[in-house]
């Protein structure tokens, strides 16, 4: 064994939590919405084009960047899923996040017993580059190399702005927590994105929808996993936008109300949106929203009530190998992935940045393989590392495709590898914790 390989092995450190209930029908979910548009002038975030411009600032508010937070409560465990309308969500955003959503769930829910530990906790941007930017600490562990590329000027007023938000709605989610079913889907769509590294080149065409329903069986929420760059509004455009994950959010929900829909970005490293009709700018936007809200309305009626036994949530850790070039130096001293399981049903697999498609694709095999039925990636998880590149990105061959990618990355070749070696390690604590669930489930559905 390389003496490197030895050290990552050694370095794997594993926290994990279990979730296991066996009382059929106990699942409770809420959802809730809040503004993360401030009322003040903000710098965007996505576009390093844009850190140029002068200044990076506007009040100018084409549509709201939202936090849309779906609560479970399990067994007296709570997970939080908060999505955000931004272009990246740092390390630290998460903790700040998850330590002020605990500290009011013992103030104003004193007489309830919630298990909340930091893995229960998804903290996710929708990868809008119209979004608030100035959310990156500069001295962020694990994000702060992208602060000055694409993110803005950091300020504490909006920083604030948007853990009250995240905090508030996390804190309504769980007051609405009521009694549900959760189903899980899996559709494609092949119209509504393009790979912007390989002409004609692989896409992601998995549509993952998480379909929650209300004992009466009336609609109450929906999480959406589908691979896209949210890059419709180009750079020029100073205005605050959610892109196409807001588009697709506010359409779907206009077709079923009091329904909340979340948006989860999938392995879009090198996925650009297109649509059908040929628009662009924030009529793109629009249009891919449509068309993914008429894939998932399609969808929903075909997905079944799922009797979820455990939910396996755990963050999954390892020391930073060396890196190569400035982002090497700069690199963070962890990395951290995680997964979110609902039996062997469907496997959220979380990653810290963005994953080209090609390796999005291995991983999912890796849940396959160990008999995970429905795996999506969800990319911009919990913070931000760069952009990851399959093995054979490096080759010769490609020396030319992925070059913006590969320049925004802190290890270099060794990438694939560390996603790999640490989502075999999660997988199979995963599977551990959850194999002949299915098995024994769902006698009644
Ligand atoms: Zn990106």
């Amino acid at each position: 064994m390389k003496k490197s390989t030895r050290i990552f092995c050694l370095a794997i450190l594993i926290a994990f939590s279990v979730s296991s209930h066996s009382v059929a029908g106990d699942l409770q979910a809420g959802f809730a919405t809040r503004s993360i548009t401030p009322d003040f002038p903000v710098s965007l975030g996505g576009y390093s084009a844009r850190q140029q411009a002068n200044p990076n600032v506007t009040t100018t508010v084409h549509d709201l960047c939202e936090v849309r937070t779906m609560a479970l409560l399990s067994d007296g465990e709570l997970f939080v899923f908060a999505t955000l309308d931004v272009c990246l969500t740092p390390s630290d955003l998460r903790i700040s996040c998850w330590s002020a959503i605990r500290e009011a769930i013992s103030t104003e829910f004193s007489r309830a017993r919630f298990e909340f530990p930091q893995d229960h906790y998804l903290s996710a941007a929708s990868h809008t580059h119209s979004g608030p930017g100035g959310i990156v600490k500069p001295v962020d562990a694990g994000t702060r190399m992208y602060g000055p590329i694409g993110m803005g000027v950091f300020s504490q007023e909006l920083y604030d702005f948007v853990i009250d938000s995240v905090k508030s709605s996390a804190i309504e989610a769980i007051r609405k927590l009521e009694p549900v079913t959760i189903g899980f889907g899996l559709g494609e769509e092949t119209r509504l994105s393009g790979n912007r590294c390989v002409s004609e080149g692989p896409i992601d065409p998995d549509v993952f929808v998480i379909k929650v329903t209300k004992t009466d069986g009336t609609l109450l929420g929906v999480v959406v996993d589908f691979a896209a760059h949210g890059v419709c509004a180009p750079d020029e455009v100073m205005e605050v936008s959610a892109d196409h994950a807001g588009a697709f959010c506010r359409n779907l929900m206009a077709r079923y109300e009091g329904v909340t829909v979340l948006y989860l970005n999938g392995a879009e490293g090198d996925i650009h949106p297109k649509s059908p009709t040929g628009s662009g700018g924030h009529e793109r936007a629009a249009d891919f929203g449509r068309f993914l809200a008429d894939k998932v309305q399609e969808m929903l009626p075909g997905i079944a009530p799922y009797d979820v036994k455990t939910i396996f949530a755990s963050d999954f850790q390892m020391d930073s190998p060396p890196g190569v070039g400035l982002l090497g130096m700069l690199r963070p001293p962890k990395i951290t992935i995680g997964c979110i399981a609902f039996d062997k049903r469907a496997i959220l697999l979380n990653v810290p940045g963005e994953m080209v498609c090609e390796l999005g694709f291995k991983i999912k095999d890796l849940a396959k393989d160990r008999g995970f039925e429905i795996p999506a990636i969800v990319g911009l998880a919990n913070e931000h590392m760069g952009y990851f590149v399959h093995a054979e990105g490096y080759t010769e061959e490609n020396k030319d495709r992925w070059s913006y990618e590969k320049s925004l990355n802190p290890w270099g070749q060794r990438t694939e590898g560390i996603f790999v070696d640490l989502f075999k390690t999660a997988l199979d604590k995963a599977n551990d914790a959850l194999d002949g669930v299915n098995e024994e489930n769902n006698e009644d559905f």
